[in-house]
């Protein structure tokens, strides 16, 4: 019998009648209730006229009924007064082909590439990236990080990087801190005053940090992105073969929103989202050990589960992962029997599991 995962699933597959994406990652679908055969939902038709609402539903309908032990369907439809945006078209993104013959080459010796990324900033996408990437190294795995936070380079303090990229036969050598291969485009930044960066500049000199760096073997490469969904974040995605992206969110319902046009991004270009990861979850007093849900707790869980997107873990709001990221060594490394680095090193784990099971997807 058809439970909710298989039903997100072919929702998944309905286009929204305004955009490009599908009516899940549009958020049109509300209140998803799978049980025993029924399945009740409403369906937000803001934007479409009453036909087009009706269209709607019926296609859902359809498409839900194709599904085995289906034996009522309720479907309720809902109108907000604000309509739903439609994103702009954008152009699909280019195959990996695209990228300069250099890039290709520097790269054919690394594994996968996988993108954190936020819908704004200081939601803790930079410190979840480089603890993900510590947790990675800790497995044993081959890592790099490319530092792509055109607003505010920040991993060279979090991972103490002491040791500026070298130069060996005409190619970028990386910087190298707690054995991870590290360039940030920091380093491509001219002294002084703050850059504006537009789109193609952006990812100009991501082709090049690609192109010109000898990134050797690696297992994975970890892209800290800068926060947000506008063009320069576009033109990157489209400028790097991903396999993947993670999100993180905070579980306040407007970083959701934002961590909602994150995944809408992704899916626009194709990269798949590998999780969304809920950071500052919970408070731990240091004093009573009583636990706070200061932002709320559990949002980006459900917003995960009603997108239809994996969800990776949680981390707690806890004020030593922010020390020892200001100190230089991430908690993964710093303190790898607490509770904190187990919590990385599960999110590192799913997302893994995420990879293989999009290959074993790949090869059928
Ligand atoms: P972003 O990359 O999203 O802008 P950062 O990773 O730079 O955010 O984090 C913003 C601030 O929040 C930093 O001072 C960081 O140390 C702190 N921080 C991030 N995650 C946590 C957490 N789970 N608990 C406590 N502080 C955190």
């Amino acid at each position: 019998m058809a439970e909710k995962p298989e039903i997100i699933e072919i929702l998944q597959s309905v286009s929204d009648p305004l955009t490009d994406v599908s009516i899940v990652a549009s958020g049109r679908i509300k209140g998803l209730n799978v049980n025993n055969g029924t399945v009740a939902f409403a369906l937000d038709v803001s934007g479409l006229d009453a036909d087009g609402g009706e269209k709607l539903k019926a296609e859902v309908e359809h498409r839900i009924k194709s599904l085995e032990g289906i034996e009522k369907i309720s479907i309720v439809l809902t109108r907000e007064r604000r309509p739903i945006t439609s994103p702009q078209p954008t152009p699909k993104r280019p195959p990996p082909t695209g990228l300069p013959p250099k890039a290709i080459e520097s790269l054919k010796s690394v594994g996968a590439i996988i993108a954190v990324a936020s819908g704004k900033g200081g939601v803790g996408k930079s410190t979840t990236a480089v603890n993900l990437a510590c947790a990675l190294k800790e497995m044993g795995k081959r890592v790099g990080m490319l530092d792509a936070d055109i607003h505010g380079p920040s991993l060279p303090t979090l991972l103490n990087v002491t040791e500026a990229p070298g130069i060996d036969n005409g190619k970028i050598r990386p910087a190298e801190a707690k054995g991870i291969k590290f360039m940030s485009i920091g380093f491509m930044l001219p002294d002084g005053g703050p850059v504006i960066w537009r789109g193609p500049m952006v990812a100009g000199a991501i082709k090049q940090l690609l192109s010109d760096v000898n990134w050797g073997d690696l297992d994975y490469l970890i892209v800290d992105l800068p926060p947000g969904t506008g063009d320069a974040q576009l033109s990157l995605v489209q400028s790097v073969p991903l396999k993947g992206a993670i999100i993180v969110s905070t579980p306040q319902d407007l970083a959701l929103i934002d961590a909602r046009k994150g995944l809408q991004m992704f899916e626009k270009v194709g990269t798949p989202v590998l999780g969304i990861v809920e950071n500052m979850s919970t408070f731990k007093c240091p004093s009573c050990g009583e636990e706070t849900a200061i932002f709320g707790h559990g949002g980006a869980k459900a917003t995960a589960e009603e997108l239809g997107a994996p969800f990776l873990g949680e981390v707690p709001l806890d004020p030593q992962i922010r020390i020892l990221s200001d100190a230089g060594t991430p908690i993964v490394f710093a303190d790898p029997d607490g509770f904190i680095a187990a919590t990385y090193r599960g999110i590192a784990k799913a997302m893994l599991e995420q990879l293989e099971a999009l290959e074993a997807k790949a090869k059928g």
